[in-house]
């Protein structure tokens, strides 16, 4: 059983500086002296240095597409990987590369810490053993247990593209409100079958996709929404589309994708300025996600402004994280297929990222 573990940083490598008494990165090497228990798996487990290790505050999609081809590039000789990821922004990583790695048949599974591997009570010890254990374990009729991206933290093991970050100080720091744990780490790691996607055709070629589009935008709907803001934002305009004319050329193109995060089960404002900005904005091309910025539940449209937004176009993003939502979007746009297409891809769940209706 062979393992790539690839450390991009965040505070599972990080060690207090004697001088400043800031954390900063840990010498990539030093994190195997920190863990000997992993030698004892009776795994080969091999460390990727490609990547500098980072705040993931300061990830970018660069850093996902490197990844999904660092993935590539080791898939024939691994048996499953483990990225080792700040717990900051993990959920936008792994999210993207659940969309950017297709027919995927191995595990990839992240992990982090929220306390520093150097630090006596780290949890980063625990989380990695058991990514590592996860990411090499079995099934019974010989494939890998968990074919899927994952996240690993404090005894659960999560679908990537349904987990949040939902707590800066809890050691259990991420949560799946809409999708099951894949397994539940006690005495025994108890993998939850009937949630784990296993891949239609397993033998099928690993395909990468490194073009995201990020010329998109996210809006939370907050009661006090300046209509203009919202305007500019999503038609690039910002004048209710009164002066059209004195455009410049970056507003005139605007943005191709927007994420809207409503209220409960996916209710708007029903002011006519709104939805007015928001069909102006679908005539322009964007194409608009609406999710909820609830953690449990989706968009449901029972209400009147969810029925008007079905109407203008915007498509429901039922179910789906933030993380899910914004990086699919980035993944779909980035495919430059057909608006029709696009949309079709918007709107069907591609990676179990949603509830499927
Ligand atoms: N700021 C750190 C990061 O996301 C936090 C962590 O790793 O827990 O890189």
């Amino acid at each position: 059983m062979r393992i790539l573990l690839i450390y991009t940083g965040g505070t599972i490598g990080m060690v207090s500086d004697p001088a400043t008494g800031a954390l900063k990165p840990l010498n990539f090497r030093e994190i195997e002296s920190e863990i000997p228990a992993l030698k004892r798996l009776g795994v080969e487990i091999e460390y990727h240095e490609g990547f500098p290790p980072i705040d993931s505050s300061d990830v970018t999609p660069a850093d996902w597409a490197r990844l999904a081809e660092t993935i590539r590039d080791n898939y024939a000789t691994f048996d499953g990987f483990v990225i080792l990821h700040g717990t900051d922004t993990m959920a936008y990583t792994a999210s993207a590369l659940s969309f950017m790695l297709e027919n995927l048949a191995k595990p990839v599974v992240f992990t982090g810490s929220q306390i520093p591997i150097g630090v006596l009570r780290t949890d980063g010890r625990e989380n990695l053993v058991t990514a590592v254990e996860i990411a090499s374990a079995r099934h019974p009729n010989g494939g890998p247990m968990v074919p899927e991206v994952s996240i690993y933290f404090q005894n659960r093991l999560f679908r990537a593209n349904r987990t949040t970050k939902w707590s800066a100080q809890q050691l259990n720091a991420f949560t799946s409100e809409n999708y099951p744990p894949l397994a539940e780490v006690g005495v025994t790691i108890n993998y939850n079958e009937g949630a784990i996607a296993r891949p239609e055709n397993p033998s099928a070629t690993l395909k990468i996709s490194t073009r995201l589009n990020t010329n998109v935008a996210f809006v939370r709907l907050f009661p006090g929404l300046d209509p203009r803001i919202f305007d500019t934002i999503a038609t690039g305009n910002g004048n209710g589309g009164r002066n059209a004319g004195s455009e410049s050329e970056s507003s005139k193109r605007g943005i191709d994708g927007l994420i809207i995060q409503s209220f409960g089960s996916g209710n708007t404002p029903t002011a006519p300025w709104f939805f007015d900005t928001l069909r102006r904005a679908i005539d322009r091309g964007v194409h608009v996600v609406n999710i909820t910025q609830c953690l449990a539940g989706g968009v449901e449209p029972i209400y009147e402004s969810g029925l008007r937004l079905a109407e203008l176009g915007v498509i429901s993003g039922r179910d789906m994280t933030a993380e899910a939502a914004l990086t699919k979007l980035m993944y779909t746009l980035g495919l430059d297929l057909s608006p029709a297409d696009t949309r079709q891809l918007l709107t069907v769940p591609l990676r179990g990222e949603a509830t499927k209706q």
